[in-house]
């Protein structure tokens, strides 16, 4: 038990607990939750009543969310005193009942205050950010086909250029850097020997670890493990054409992971390819595979040919007799694109896409953008998660100009509350929500911002409203 400043521990509920960052989760957990600030007032209130619905509608008394109300935000400094912004018994409370759930939270603007959220997912080391994108019908859209996506992008959270790392043009630290680097590392390379970095540019720095990214995909792979079909797909996403010992490593490392410790449930793209050929070739030969799996094998040199055919005989011999005789078509694809072309594949062949595995940066852009194809911000929810510590959070602002009106679309912080209890395994709660969702926007029950885009004139329901209407049709 922990003391508080301010906070009184909650009366009755259990903690959930956490074995290698997998959450135990009793049926009476205490969860942390910050209302959140602007828009918070409406949307929180709206999201704990649909939760606290579903749950009942699900298990009647056999389950129940025990909320424990903490603080950060605007709302903090109004209990804890000025610029008091995240107190330490709300870190405190994370920290020792595991989940939490939040509204949007201001940044702070000055006073070298930094971001809530990024604070939040530093603390905990939140290391991936896992943003769904799925079309709920009846949801105005840009696209013509909206409902072929269906996509989960797992976004690093700790690492890449997030890290803050950098030196303004101009700074003397920074002209040290680039003089550094100029006279004394880069003509140490015989690649980079004859470049030099201009007097005038500002440096960033691009740390992507080994482990980092290994633990992030791992959670990519496992959450690819419990889909079916298809479904059972990841997709390393990443420039590693440009920035090869970056974006390029977090590849190589994605693939290393999965044949290393997810020997048994995955299957490269490569492996898949190459297990094809040998299934549909009647001259079952090294060469002949060879030939139909490298493009121009004729023309290679002798020693290239070589290795295509030791890397045949390589897959053949490791994981034939368990992948073969298409047993590897039920397992995990493992596949990787390049970050420019998947922002075109998810436009022009949404259905091929699954799980996006990804670094900090291409996540920030690939998430936004799916989010637009299945209708905004709005719908789209998000949760960061650790090995000790899960938040689901909105992923949109507070919207100040909306606040205390009870109009803003209560949507996403509603779907974080689903990822939530998908994540205590409470699926049955959560479907009925998803179902209620997609229910009121079939029925055009939706709130201004959906309203505003339908094509045919509809009135629009307050924040409140469109939370008792998800309610209605559980
Ligand atoms: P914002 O709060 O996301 O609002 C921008 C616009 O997005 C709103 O004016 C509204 O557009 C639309 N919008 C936002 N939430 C919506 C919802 N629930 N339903 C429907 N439409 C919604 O972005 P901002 O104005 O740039 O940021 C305001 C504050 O939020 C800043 O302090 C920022 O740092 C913070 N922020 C926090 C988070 C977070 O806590 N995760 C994330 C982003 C920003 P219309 O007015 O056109 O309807």
């Amino acid at each position: 038990m922990i003391n508080f400043e301010k906070l009184n521990f909650p009366s009755e509920g259990e903690i959930i607990t956490f074995s290698s960052g997998l959450a135990k989760v009793p049926n009476y957990p205490i969860v942390p939750y910050i209302r959140g600030d602007g828009t918070g007032v409406d949307i929180w209130p709206a999201t704990q009543k649909v939760i606290d619905a579903a749950v009942y509608k699900a298990y009647g008394a056999e389950k129940k969310i025990n909320w424990f109300k903490v603080y950060a935000g605007d709302e903090a400094c109004e209990v804890y005193g000025t610029y008091n912004y995240l107190p330490k018994d709300t870190i405190e409370a994370i920290k020792y009942f595991g989940v939490a759930i939040k509204g949007p939270l201001t940044t702070p603007v000055g006073g070298g205050i930094r971001s809530l959220n990024v604070a939040l997912r530093q603390i905990f080391d939140l290391y991936s950010c896992v943003r769904p994108c799925r079309y709920y019908s009846g949801t105005p859209s840009p696209h013509k086909k909206p409902q072929d996506l269906d996509i989960i992008v797992y976004r690093e959270n700790t690492e890449d250029i997030y890290m803050g790392i950098e030196w303004e043009a101009g700074d003397s630290n920074c002209i040290e850097l680039i003089n550094y680097l100029n006279k004394s590392l880069i003509p140490k390379s015989e690649k980079l020997k004859n470049k030099l970095i201009s007097e005038s540019a500002g440096i960033g720095i691009k740390p992507i670890s080994k482990k980092g990214s290994q633990r992030h995909i791992k959670k990519a792979i496992e959450h690819a493990k419990k889909l079916t079909g298809n479904k059972r797909h990841v997709t390393l996403v990443h420039k590693g054409n440009i920035m090869k010992y970056t974006e390029g490593a977090f590849r190589d490392w994605g693939y290393e992971l999965a044949v290393n410790e997810f020997r048994n449930d995955c299957i490269t793209e490569r492996e898949s390819w190459i297990l094809d050929n040998i299934e549909n070739n009647n001259e079952i030969t090294i060469e002949n595979n060879a030939r139909l799996i490298e493009p121009g094998f004729d023309k290679l040199t002798a020693s290239k040919r070589e290795i295509v055919c030791k890397e045949i005989q390589d897959v053949i011999s490791s994981i034939f007799k368990s992948h073969g005789s298409n047993k590897w078509k039920d397992m995990v694809l493992v596949d990787d694109r390049i970050a420019d072309s998947i922002f075109q594949q998810i436009q022009t062949r949404p259905q091929e896409y699954s799980i996006i595995a990804t670094l900090n940066l291409n996540g920030d852009y690939i998430s936004d953008a799916a989010a637009a194809i299945v209708g905004g911000l709005g719908m789209a929810p998000g949760a960061n998660i650790g090995d000790n510590a899960a938040i689901f959070e909105a992923t949109h602002g507070t919207a100040p100009k909306h606040a205390g009106l009870n109009r803003i679309n209560p949507g996403s912080l509603i779907l974080s509350g689903v990822m939530m209890l998908e994540y205590f395994g409470w699926n049955e709660a959560a479907d009925l929500i998803t179902k209620g969702i997609s229910k009121s926007i079939e029925d055009k029950k939706v709130t201004y911002d959906l309203a505003r885009l339908m094509e045919q004139k509809v009135d629009s329901l307050s924040c409140s409203d469109f939370a008792n209407t998800i309610i209605s049709f559980f």
